[in-house]
């Protein structure tokens, strides 16, 4: 027997969109439960449930889409993690929530759960509120395969595909921060605008705002705050002034000691 090295967890946007993808049967919904809040989790069959009573009336599935793109937008609008479990096999059902997400500037993954035929048909077998035939799953797997293929065309940032149970088992899912967030920097901080390759002023308002500037051979290669206030640099560093080197060199110094300059 051979041991499989475990693959690196999953790593999806912490306030982004994620599609599960898969056929009925796949798993999708157990792994939601599995990986994510329950309100973090929106299922086509949950909002047919809404809008039909009945999760398997498929002559409402427009309807249960609509509420779903609602909710979906909705809480992307307020910046939550959300997770669509639908089968999202079919290009057009993923492009319609790729839209969302682009609309929302949220980024979007998908994760794919690519389970043998048999095993989701066999499931389905066992399960009473399933009542379509193993015709369904081969259609959606024909169309899951077709998919493969292409996603990488349609918007996703990454796609993560969990190839049989054993896989889908063993995943694991961490949340990456996107790199614009930093609702963790409390300040104080200090907002500099153009510098335009003026070290020397540089150099003066900083000591005038009580910065601690690091020389070496005669230049400027950092600069600490007793305090431990934060610099904040959102405008040109470069261009028309004396020294630009001078500048970036100081800025530079500034970031590499932990300090935070945008
Ligand atoms: P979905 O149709 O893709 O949402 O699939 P579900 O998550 O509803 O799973 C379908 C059926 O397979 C359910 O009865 C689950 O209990 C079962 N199931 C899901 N994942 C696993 C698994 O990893 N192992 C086993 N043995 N059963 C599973
Ligand atoms: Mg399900």
């Amino acid at each position: 027997m051979t041991s499989e090295q475990p693959r690196d967890p999953i790593a999806v946007p912490a306030a982004g969109l994620i599609l599960l993808v898969g056929v009925s049967g796949s798993g999708k919904s157990t792994f939601a439960r599995q990986h994510f809040g329950g309100t973090e989790v929106i299922s086509s069959d949950f909002c047919r449930g809404l809008v039909a009573n009945d999760e398997n009336d498929q002559s409402a599935t427009k309807d249960a889409f609509d509420v779903l793109g609602y909710i979906v937008a909705t809480r992307l609008r307020r910046g939550l993690l959300t997770v669509v479990d639908a089968t999202n096999v079919q290009p057009y059902a993923r492009s319609s929530l790729v839209s969302l997400a682009k609309e929302h500037d949220v980024l979007v993954d998908a994760i794919v759960l690519d389970v043998p035929e048999h095993v989701a048909i066999e499931r389905n077998e066992r399960r009473p509120d399933r009542t379509f035939g193993s015709r369904v799953v081969s259609r959606q797997r024909r169309d899951l395969k077709r998919s493969l293929g292409r996603t990488k065309k349609e918007g996703f940032r990454r796609i993560h595909v969990l190839r049989g149970t054993e896989e889908i088992d063993a995943a694991q899912i961490v949340r990456e921060r996107p790199w614009n967030d930093r609702r963790d920097l409390s300040g104080p901080f200090d907002i500099i605008g153009d510098v335009h390759g003026c070290v020397s002023e540089l150099r003066t308002l900083l000591t005038t705002l009580g910065w601690h500037i690091q020389v070496k051979d005669g230049a400027a290669v950092g600069a600490s705050h007793p305090d431990g206030r934060q610099a904040v640099f959102v405008g040109d560093l470069v261009d028309r002034g004396p020294d630009t080197p001078g500048v970036l060199r100081l800025v530079m110094g500034m970031v590499a000691s932990g300090l935070r300059c945008a």
